[in-house]
């Protein structure tokens, strides 16, 4: 696919979504404190597409914050996600992760969101060994995937940028990511990838073919600050960094992705500051000109 056949998204954004992380909402205590109401207005009302809420915003209300979405002409895109299933951040016990991870595609399918992100975890503590850690990961996705796919909910394995090996994603590679979907070989399976945590990633384009075409099933936004002070909380606004945008999108598409772009800015110290209606209008007029 030649670069110049992207998706032209200069006069249309339509294909633009909110990952209310943007506002801060991943975070207690962060951002405006917008309420999912708030947000599903101001995003229509700016021609946004979709939105991808945070299981800590929706609480009890999945059913009606998903059927309000919809309501105002978008789409739920996704849910932020299933708990770590390994190392430091996990439940304590498997079926304590077990029980979460149900709980968050019970709360997906509630929504009616396309799918739920999985964050994997970082290393099992005392193990050493990102490839035991892995070998666990892929045991519980593989005993959770029929449950999703019961639920009409596509699960989405997120590799991370490897900076949160230890205690975040041993998942730390697309290559790895579609090596597990692999082995687990089930439809329920797919893959987030973010620019976050692929923009160094020189061998995207080749490891998203071996994927497949339909294996992705979501595309998150941001930029990487050459001088970033918070490997977490200091993402970048499209644009403002170092990462080749029209590139990564280009391996995405060339996979044969065509969904929504979502974008995910934590930004304690710049973005989660601003005025909300101010960071939406910015994500829109960027992913029309630099995404
Ligand atoms: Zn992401």
């Amino acid at each position: 696919m030649p670069e110049n056949s992207l998706r032209d998204f200069t006069n249309d954004h339509s294909a633009l979504a909110l990952n209310t992380a943007t506002l801060g909402h991943n975070v207690e205590g962060q951002g405006a404190g917008w309420s999912p109401e708030q947000v599903i207005d101001a995003c229509a009302g700016r021609g946004y597409g979709a939105i991808t809420w945070w299981r800590r915003e929706i609480d009890e209300r999945a059913v009606e914050i998903g059927e309000r979405t919809r309501a105002a002409g978008l789409e739920v895109c996704g849910l932020c996600r299933s708990p770590f299933l390994t190392g430091p951040l996990a439940p304590p016990s498997r079926r304590d992760v077990l029980d979460d991870f149900h709980a968050s595609i019970d709360m997906a399918a509630e929504l009616g969101a396309a799918c739920l992100t999985i964050c994997v975890g970082g290393v099992i503590e005392g193990s050493h060994s990102m490839r035991d850690s892995l070998k666990e990961v892929a045991s519980i996705v593989a005993e959770v995937a029929p449950v999703a796919s019961a639920a009409n909910v596509r699960l989405a394995l997120e590799p991370l940028n490897p900076v949160y090996g230890g205690n975040r994603s041993c998942l730390t590679t697309v290559r790895d990511a579609v090596d597990m979907i692999e082995a687990i070989d089930h439809p329920a399976l797919a893959l987030a990838i973010d620019v976050y945590h692929v923009w160094w990633d020189l061998s995207l384009g080749v490891e998203l073919k071996c994927a497949g075409v339909g294996r992705i099933a979501g595309y998150h936004l941001c930029d990487w600050l050459a001088d970033t002070s918070d490997v977490l909380l200091d993402r970048g606004m499209m644009g403002d960094g170092v990462a080749d945008l029209k590139h990564i999108r280009h391996s995405v598409e060339a996979a044969g992705y065509n969904g929504f772009c979502e974008v995910e800015i934590f930004s304690a110290g710049n973005w989660w500051k601003r005025d909300p209606g101010e960071v939406l209008d910015i994500c829109v007029e960027r992913f029309r000109t630099v995404c």
